[in-house]
This record gives structure tokens, sequence and C-alpha cells, in this order.
């Protein structure tokens, strides 16, 4: 009902829309310890934006969702914002 829902999906847009880490010389393993490239991912609620957004393979996708989760527990990410 706010009418600000939805309104951060029109200025986020990680440009060429394929998973970063399928790249050639990109990271194949999703480091859980690198806190800075994990908050990318996620919105400033602390919450993981979805696949479609992120352009991520469904396969890492799922390796981001479980560094994003053990981020969390290690207290390197925050369950919610602010
Ligand atoms: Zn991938």
């Amino acid at each position: 009902m706010s009418s600000d829902f939805g309104k951060d999906k029109q200025d986020f847009h990680i440009g060429n829309g394929r998973c970063r880490y399928c790249a050639k010389d990109a990271p194949s393993v999703v480091d859980y310890k690198d806190v800075n490239t994990l908050q990318k991912f996620m919105s400033p609620q602390g919450k993981l934006f979805d696949r479609k957004r992120l352009g991520n393979c469904a396969k890492h996708q799922r390796a981001i969702s479980r560094a994003v989760k053990r981020a969390r527990f290690l207290a390197l990410l925050r369950y919610s914002g602010r």
C-alpha cells in the first residue's frame, strides 16, 4: 500500500544480466567473508535480491544465499537493516 514499494527496482540494475560467478575470470566460489560483494546482492534492508534482478544463475544464487546466511551467522552481515 506504500507508494514507495518497488521504487528501488527502477534504479538498481546490473548491466549485462549475466551471472558474475560464471564469468571466466570470476571466482566460482562465493566467499562468505567477502562482505562487500555480498552486500551488493542485498537491499539496504538486508534482504537478498531475487535472481532475475541480479542476473545470477540458479546455482550461484543458491551459493550466494548460503554465503549470506553464513555471514549473518558469523555477524559479518546484519539480519535486517538498521
Ligand atoms: Zn553462475
